[in-house]
């Protein structure tokens, strides 16, 4: 089964399902001269489910994540507010219905308000709204609050729920659940946050896991993945077991290198920066301990929706990671969509869509689309250290015009009264040969460049990279690849400017001390990779490598290529 992983590493254990009630409730009509016992029914039910919460809250055990007493506090403060704790006594005065009618009545009308949010975050809290008012509903049938669990089950169980609320949690906190998976939730459920407070592999989104797994099936759980292989042969078994014991023992050892400086043996530094693709991923970013962010891919808050988010949604969200990342600075890559990534509804039909209107062609296509997001863009870099890197360059003209636009929204928000960062960083990404062979014009008018490797090899070795059937054909290691590369960042030092990559490469160990022998010193990676790299970085010596990375520049025989790496990794 495949869900939303959210919390990294492997366990294996059997199932434990959390008993899960549909609340059915009921509606009838309450006699005149019996409205006000009801709504002391209603008000007596609040007070239990108070009790109940501040119980949780006084029994936290000491060590604890700072995560639980929020969470009580946030579901108390639900619990309070007039919308559910008086607005349901009112339904019953009026309508003369039952309360747990009431409740469910109001409830209802909440959620609704709720799925008009367009923050990710704050739509999320609608599974806190459910979470309280069910335990209100319970209450009222007489049901108790907290899910059942048998005294005699075994240690590392995992947890199988539809849904799991903080309180839940805490409870099983004493319970040492192995893992947890869950129907509903996203990435910033607060299932997911805990998990990931705790250390404990967790999987959300699965949808139907509650009703598929059976009480006591042997489940693997894959955190990192997303995966969940309910009874497994021995040879799977066998494999998950070794690459448990293997991840354990490799965390213990990474999570000690968080706070060393990232220096080679020979003491040069070497700056680590992180991917995000949505404001969430900040947490990651700042538990790895990264420099800053090197690329933001911001088309993921464009993807998969009706409409695309106006200035303000965006300015909120790139205000979120400046002010969440204070002083580090913020790479924030404009508008990347077209090719894989297409608008919803805006699916071209052209016959080589990664050659097509995509990343900066686009923008410089849609003016008013554009102009939008250096708004919001530079609004933000008031609040924070903000950079801006546009994708796909291919020539000096593009560089010129994306330079244009960014000048005219200046000149706007100048006239305007605007504050923002006037000296804001602009850069480009080098993904196309064209723009790695023009390296020097590039640099003369921008401030940093990043190379995108993911693309470059696609365009350079001309494979789609969504193409399975030239998959295999996909080298990082091609002689032309390394040929542009060590070009690119012999070309940006000429210069004088910064230079990163920002691909898939910079966060494959393998591929480390070769980046670092090409002269790399900025490396932006998914932040799960960061800690490994830096591993890397701490046990490479540049003058001990330098030789074999002059051979393997000089080489183009690939099976060569090849060894030199494995030589220079041993
Ligand atoms: C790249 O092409 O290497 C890159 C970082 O951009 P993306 O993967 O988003 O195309
Ligand atoms: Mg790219």
């Amino acid at each position: 089964m495949h869900g939303v992983g959210v919390s990294e590493g492997i366990t294996i254990g059997h199932a434990h399902l959390a008993i899960h009630d549909r609340l059915e409730v009921a509606h009838y009509l309450v006699p005149a001269a019996e409205v006000a016992g009801e709504c002391a029914r209603f008000d007596t039910a609040v007070q239990t489910v108070h009790a109940e919460l501040e119980g949780y809250r006084n029994a936290i055990p000491s060590g604890s994540p700072p995560e639980f007493t929020a969470f009580l506090d946030l579901h108390l403060m639900i619990l309070d507010d007039a919308m559910l704790s008086e607005a349901p006594r009112r339904l019953i005065e009026t309508q003369r219905c039952n309360a747990e009618w009431a409740v469910k009545q109001q409830l209802d009308a909440l959620l609704e308000q709720f799925d008009a949010i367009e923050d990710g975050y704050l739509r999320e809290r609608k599974a806190d709204v459910i979470q309280v008012g069910e335990r209100v509903l319970k209450a009222l049938l007489g049901k108790p609050g907290h899910i059942p669990v048998p005294e005699d089950l075994e240690q590392a169980s995992i947890l199988v729920a539809h849904d799991l609320s903080p309180a839940d949690i805490i409870q099983f906190k004493q319970q040492q659940f192995a893992g947890f998976l869950t129907d509903l939730g996203g990435a910033t459920s607060h299932t997911a946050i805990v998990a990931r407070s705790l250390n404990i592999p967790a999987i959300v989104a699965l949808h139907q896991a509650r009703h598929l797994i059976r009480e006591n099936d042997l489940l693997v759980v894959d955190g990192t993945q997303g995966v969940v292989i309910v009874n497994p042969d021995k040879h799977v078994l066998a494999e998950y077991r070794l690459r448990q014991d293997q991840w354990e023992i490799e965390q213990h050892k990474l999570k000690r290198l968080k706070t060393a400086r990232s220096v080679t043996l020979d003491g040069v530094r070497v700056e680590l920066y992180a991917n995000i693709e949505l404001p969430e991923d900040i947490e990651q970013v700042k538990d790895n301990r990264a420099a800053g962010i090197g690329l933001f891919r911001t088309e993921f808050l464009f993807l998969n929706r009706d409409g695309l988010p106006g200035e303000e949604e965006q300015f909120e969200a790139y205000r979120k990671v400046a002010l969440e990342m204070g002083d580090l600075p913020v790479t924030v890559r404009t508008l990347d969509v077209g090719a894989d990534k297409p608008l919803l509804g805006q699916e071209r039909n052209s016959t080589n869509p990664a050659l097509g209107l995509r990343a900066i062609r686009l923008c410089l296509s849609e003016p008013s689309l554009f102009h939008t997001q250096l708004r919001a863009i530079l609004r933000a870099s008031h609040y924070g250290k903000l950079r801006i890197l546009i994708p796909m360059l291919s020539s000096l003209h593009e560089v010129e015009q994306s330079l244009h636009a960014i000048k005219k929204v200046k000149k706007d928000m100048d006239e305007e009264g605007i504050p923002y960062d006037h000296d804001i960083p602009v850069g480009g990404m080098i993904e196309v040969p064209a723009a790695a062979l023009s390296v020097h014009v590039f640099a003369r008018k921008l401030d940093f460049l990043s190379i995108g490797t993911n693309d470059l090899i696609q365009y350079t070795l001309a494979i789609d990279r969504t193409d399975d059937s030239v998959a295999h054909l996909y080298d990082p290691l091609h002689p032309a690849v390394l040929h542009l590369v060590s070009e690119t960042i012999k070309g940006a030092q000429k210069a004088g400017i910064p230079i990163s990559v920002c691909g898939e490469m910079a966060g494959d160990v393998a591929m480390t001390r070769l980046l670092l022998g090409l002269g790399l010193r900025q490396f932006s990676m998914h932040p799960a990779h960061l800690l490994r790299v830096k591993q890397q970085v701490l046990k490479t010596d540049l003058r001990e490598i330098a030789a074999t990375i002059r051979r393997m520049l000089k080489t183009d025989e690939p099976q060569k290529l090849r060894d030199a790496l494995v030589q220079l990794n041993a």
